[in-house]
């Protein structure tokens, strides 16, 4: 059944025009990647999905299950079964990560009508799922991804996607400089959490993390538009050959 149905996006950031005309269907079991030159509106596109507040959809329209979440709040997506990174504060100094963690987990039970847990409950089922991403336990004493690096931001994202188990994740691969261990505990996040009741959208920029994540699905952005779709042999094509076989735009300097 179809998860997510995006028609005709069109959004702006300030007064520019980003996404012109975006469409994409993902259906629960499938994974899709996204990718694309810098610049070419991937991250713009993850943004206006979770509803970020800089980014104005001007037309077109985003059906999540079947319902139209245009007009709901960042948050309420999230309940809806959203997951995507950012919906979360990036820095909240003097707070501890189990604890932030905590909070979200049931922020998200809680609007889901579900059991909440108290610290102590929390804190084992949280080792719990990070030892299934082999990611060490002492990540839980330090400060909310003050200080953390890109990697391990990315880390805490996975691992906060594993304790939602949201029906249709968004990671958008921003950070180039992942090492191959952070690279691993995505691909484990992200094939762990991959059912058939459930799909993800990984936005990537390099076709690396396609070595530990098979998708279903590969598309090409250009000038915020998916201009090519087809499997996952596209990601080595794009690897092998580059952007330009590929681009609608002629003019581009190669
Ligand atoms: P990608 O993720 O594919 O690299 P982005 O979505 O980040 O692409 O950017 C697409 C275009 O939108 C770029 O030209 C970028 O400069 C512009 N853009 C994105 N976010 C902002 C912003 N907050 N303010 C101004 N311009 C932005
Ligand atoms: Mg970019
Ligand atoms: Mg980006």
């Amino acid at each position: 059944s179809i998860l997510l149905e995006v028609h005709d996006l069109h959004a702006n950031v300030e007064d520019t025009e980003i996404l012109k005309g975006l469409n994409l269907t993902v259906k629960r079991g499938e994974i899709h990647a996204i990718m694309g030159l810098n610049g070419s509106g991937k991250s713009t596109f993850a943004k206006v999905l979770a509803g970020h507040p800089a980014y104005r959809m001007t037309g077109g329209e985003i059906l999540f299950n079947g319902m139209d979440i245009t007009s709901l709040a960042p948050e309420e997506r999230a309940r809806a079964g959203l997951f995507l990174a950012f919906q979360y504060p990036v820095e909240i100094p003097g707070v501890a990560n189990d604890q932030f963690l905590r909070l979200a987990y049931n922020t998200v039970q809680r609007q889901r009508g579900k059991e909440e847990l108290d610290p102590l409950e929390f804190d084992d089922f949280v080792r719990e799922k990070m030892k299934l991403l082999d990611m060490n336990p002492g990540f839980l004493d330090r400060s909310v991804n003050e200080g953390f690096s890109g990697g391990e931001k990315k880390r805490n994202e996975i691992l906060q996607m594993a304790l939602l188990e949201p029906m249709l994740a968004v990671l958008d691969e921003t950070d180039s400089g992942l090492d191959i261990d952070a690279l691993r505990i995505v691909a484990k996040g992200v094939n762990q959490l991959a059912s058939q009741d459930n799909a993800l959208i990984l936005v990537t920029h390099y076709q690396r993390l396609l070595d530990y994540i098979e998708p279903d699905y590969v598309h090409v952005m250009e000038a915020g538009r998916i201009i090519k779709t087809s499997g996952k042999e596209l990601a080595l094509e794009l690897e092998a050959h580059g952007y330009d076989w590929i681009s609608g735009d002629k003019t581009r300097a190669s």
